[in-house]
């Protein structure tokens, strides 16, 4: 059975070590974030993953949902005890700001609590992380009365949100969407098609469900202009929020799928279903967008939180399995043979496993924390770099740290040998689950294509340069300033100046013939990523200095050898991601579609 323990120490050394979260004081929401508040909310998380649904993992896994004959679902044994336990801890609304009955304290403690749920059991973390991102559609586009009729029910967990953008003839290209809406004489309106892949779409954890829908009205636009955003509830409210009829909205059938059994995957079939719009007219991607760039950040930490557990259950392997003697020697004599930890090969893939890790948990805080500066702050320059933060590294968060979540996800599989293959183990599961945040929420090759063809450009470049900007500062005042520091933060100057090439190259030649662009776009989300990450291995290790003479653990000396360990060995890949943006698209271009 694979173990978990959610990395509480390191969330705390990060939020008040390394990013001060207590210079945030002036923001609002923040003040009520003292250091024990903290530490309660996150010790409290920690327990109820580790001890609840951790366990239901595999259980999820193996039983699956189930869809009866009246096109009701069954959630795997023990979700619902666990789901009335995890509503009961206020959870949901950590975040939420209070006037709409949340805790408003910041987003870096959702994102925690979020990476503790999907280590423990990535299937149920999509229940209540769905209904977060719906309920921040409704509070930022919703109607006053929306507001009051749903977002309280949906913060007390009684009722769980979903999204409905896919359709069978429609992935990628929402423009193609045909569900249609049709304008009702009282306003509202009655929604007919068939949305596929709605994650959370039918299941029995809570009374009541609430489809964002995006559909087309009769007469609108054709393509992504024409869309409009719906709320469609699985059961009609009445005005005091009790319970009415049932809405002509049914769950057709439930996919079988190569991971995350535990969350059902419907196929939704609106038939005339009463609607409400959301948002104005043919404004509904724009509305829809609200929820897109949360779960964009949601499944980022998704590959983080696979990656983790991942590699604690590698790890822990690694110390008790014995194969073969040490290269230099046996390590233990009185053993029929080392543990196969001994083996650089197999420390190779823990530690790189580890140096993603910790830099990625760093990476998601910072981004949680210019999330809440973009959201509370009163300055109009704070808000605005922090918004340029968000629209950079949005697509990087949710695509180099699922395809790399994944790519860990293998890796720790390796460390079990012929064990990781079996299911015995829990590896494969991992590997199963790590598999669908690659795709999900816009594909990886989307992202790094949101990235190169919009954020790059947005603003005149604004966003990329300020991130330039300060890495440089940093990495000069570092350099010039902390000789302990020199070794780690010249390295990430070399791979600054790869990005700066790259961004540059791209530029030039990129403009008169975009399938450079289209051809480097991975790479180049790829390459970016690891300068963040180096970036913040920076961050890391600073603190890590200014901790280790009071340190007896050995977990700050730990995090300078892993911080040299990446630097040393991941960050020389920006070079490989450099010369593969400059060689362009020619050879992967040229062949006619007949030769594949
Ligand atoms: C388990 C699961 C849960 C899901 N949950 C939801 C949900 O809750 N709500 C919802 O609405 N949807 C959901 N989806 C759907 C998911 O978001 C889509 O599968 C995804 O966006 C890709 O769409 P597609 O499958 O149609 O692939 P396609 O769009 O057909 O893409 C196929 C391939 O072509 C590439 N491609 C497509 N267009 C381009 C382009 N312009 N440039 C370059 N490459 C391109 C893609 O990267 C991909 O590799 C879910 C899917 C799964 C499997």
């Amino acid at each position: 059975m694979p173990v978990y323990k959610a990395p509480v120490d390191d969330v705390l050394f990060l939020l008040n070590d390394v990013f001060h979260i207590e210079r945030f004081a002036n923001l609002p929401g923040f003040a009520d974030a003292a250091p024990d508040v903290v530490q309660a909310i996150v010790a409290e998380a920690a327990k109820f993953c580790e001890e609840v649904l951790a366990p239901l993992n595999r259980i999820g896994d193996r039983e699956g949902c189930r869809r009866g004959d009246d096109g009701e679902v069954a959630t795997p044994g023990g979700f619902k005890d666990a789901y009335r336990r995890f509503v009961a801890g206020g959870w949901i609304g950590i975040s939420v700001p209070q006037e709409f009955g949340g805790l408003g304290l910041p987003v870096a403690l959702t994102q925690t609590v979020n990476e503790f749920l999907a280590s423990a059991n990535m299937a149920f973390a999509m229940y209540p992380t769905l209904t977060q991102g719906a309920i921040a559609v409704l509070l930022t586009h919703g109607t006053a009365q929306q507001k009051s009729l749903y977002v309280p029910k949906m913060l007390a967990g009684e009722w769980t949100g979903t999204m409905n953008l896919t359709e069978p003839q429609c992935g990628t290209d929402l423009g193609l969407i045909r569900t249609k809406a049709v304008r009702q004489p009282d306003g509202s309106y009655k929604i007919a098609g068939t949305k596929i892949f709605i994650s959370a779409g039918e299941h029995d954890l809570a009374t009541n469900i609430v489809h964002l829908v995006l559909a087309r009205i009769e007469g609108a636009p054709e393509g992504t202009r024409g869309l409009s955003l719906f709320v469609v509830p699985k059961i009609l409210p009445n005005p005091d929020g009790s319970l009415g009829a049932r809405n002509a909205v049914s769950c057709g059938s439930i996919e079988e799928k190569m991971g995350i059994h535990g969350n059902a995957t419907c196929v939704m079939n609106y038939d005339g279903a009463a609607a409400w719009l959301v948002s104005a007219e043919h404004h509904g991607l724009n509305a829809m967008f609200v929820m897109m760039n949360e779960a964009r950040l949601g499944v980022g930490v998704q590959g983080l939180a696979v990656s983790e557990v991942a590699y604690q259950n590698a790890a822990q392997y690694a110390k008790d399995r014995l194969q073969g003697r040490a290269l230099g020697g046996a390590k233990f004599k009185d053993k029929p043979a080392d543990p196969i930890i001994v083996h650089p090969d197999v420390r190779r893939v823990l530690m790189t496993i580890r140096a993603f890790n910790e830099a990625a948990r760093a990476l998601v805080l910072w981004t949680s924390i210019k999330s809440d500066v973009a959201r509370r702050s009163d300055s109009d320059k704070e808000r605005r770099a922090a918004d340029d933060h968000m629209g950079l590294l949005t697509p990087v968060i949710k695509g180099v740290l699922t395809d790399l979540g994944f790519a860990n996800a293998v890796m720790a599989q390796q460390v079990f040998g012929g064990h990781g293959y079996i299911r015995e183990w829990g590896m494969e599961q991992f590997v199963r689950d790590a598999r669908i945040p690659m795709i999900y929420e816009g594909t990886n090759g989307i992202q790094a294509l949101d990235l190169v063809g919009r954020k790059l450009g947005k603003d005149g470049g604004r966003a990329i340069m300020g991130f330039v900007d300060e890495v440089r500062s940093y990495v000069k005042e570092t350099a010039a300033g902390d000789a302990a520091m020199k070794p780690l933060v010249e390295p990430v100057g070399k791979a600054l100046g790869h990005l700066q090439q790259a961004t540059m190259w791209f530029m030039q030649n990129a403009m008169a013939k975009p399938d450079n662009a289209g051809a480097g776009a991975t790479d180049y989300m790829h390459l970016l990523g690891l300068v963040v990450l180096g970036y913040m291995w920076c961050r890391i290790a600073a603190a890590a200095n200014a901790r280790l003479a009071g340190d007896s653990s050995g977990r700050m000396n730990a995090k300078l050898v892993t911080a040299r360990f990446f630097m040393e060995r991941m960050l020389p890949e920006t070079a490989a991601h450099l010369a593969r943006i400059e060689a362009g698209a020619g050879s992967v271009m040229e062949l006619p579609a007949e030769m594949f």
